[in-house]
């Protein structure tokens, strides 16, 4: 072998001891070149798990061709003004995004992050606060940290802004959202968010942060404790997923 092969493959060797998912697809897997520059590969940058397309100007859900706002959306105003998900639900980002929330995957949060902020940079927002969706306290005890935290305190890195954690607070727990329907979505989520330093938001353009957006009732619920003191309030999330 020679001296220089030697050396990279020694370079290679210890990075993958110091970062093992730095230099990998976090969909597939496989070695990428530059991961600061797109955490994804080429096959990946190719498949149809990219929120793109016609969508609605509100929610970012997938909608007819020249529609402007889902039907949702046109039927009860949302309380944030408009949504960024980068990403679907569905097949390598599901198991990515999985990974995040099950598998103690802490690691993934930067890069979702660094995705989710190439989708916001594009708008020219100009956000004062990060807000990540919270947790109830047992659940978050039960898991040991909040996704949406780890993605925030990124996303706030990338953005230059500040993320508070408890700005507003989850009190009180409620069902999973998996398993229910629209309607029962909105009443599950209905008063359990309560905003504890009106201060910290006040007058500011916010925005709000989650691993994945279903109804967007969630999200909604956070916004409604904090309309009457910001100025602006945006929503954004990983993926966007649709109820069945
Ligand atoms: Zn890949
Ligand atoms: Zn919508």
């Amino acid at each position: 072998m020679k001296f220089t092969d030697f050396l990279k493959k020694t370079k290679d060797f210890s990075l993958n001891i110091l970062f093992p998912e730095k230099i990998k697809c976090i969909f597939c897997g496989c070695d990428i070149d530059n991961f600061e520059k797109r955490p994804y590969c080429d096959e990946c940058a190719k498949q149809d798990f990219f929120n793109t397309g016609n969508r609605c100007m509100v929610c970012d859900v997938k909608i007819k061709e020249h529609n402007i706002i889902c039907d949702f959306c046109g039927h009860k105003k949302k309380k944030f003004e408009k949504a960024f998900c980068p990403l679907l639900y569905k097949d390598l980002a599901k198991n990515s995004l999985l990974r995040l929330k099950s598998d103690n995957a802490r690691y993934l949060a930067y890069p979702f992050a660094k995705i989710v902020y190439e989708r916001i940079r594009e708008e020219n927002l100009d956000i004062d606060i990060i807000i990540p969706i919270p947790m109830h306290e047992k659940s978050r005890k039960r898991r040991g940290y909040n996704q949406a935290e780890l993605l925030g305190n990124e996303l706030a890195k990338l953005m230059d802004c500040e993320c508070r954690n408890n700005v507003v607070v989850k009190e009180t727990q409620t069902k999973d959202q998996k398993t229910l329907t629209y309607r029962e979505r909105l009443k599950n989520v209905s008063n359990c968010f309560k905003l504890k330093d009106k201060d910290a938001i006040k007058n500011k353009n916010v925005l709000i942060i989650d691993d994945i957006m279903t109804t967007g009732s969630t999200i909604n619920e956070v916004a409604v404790t904090m309309m009457p003191y910001a100025t602006h309030i945006y929503a954004a999330a990983v993926a966007r997923d649709m109820v069945e």
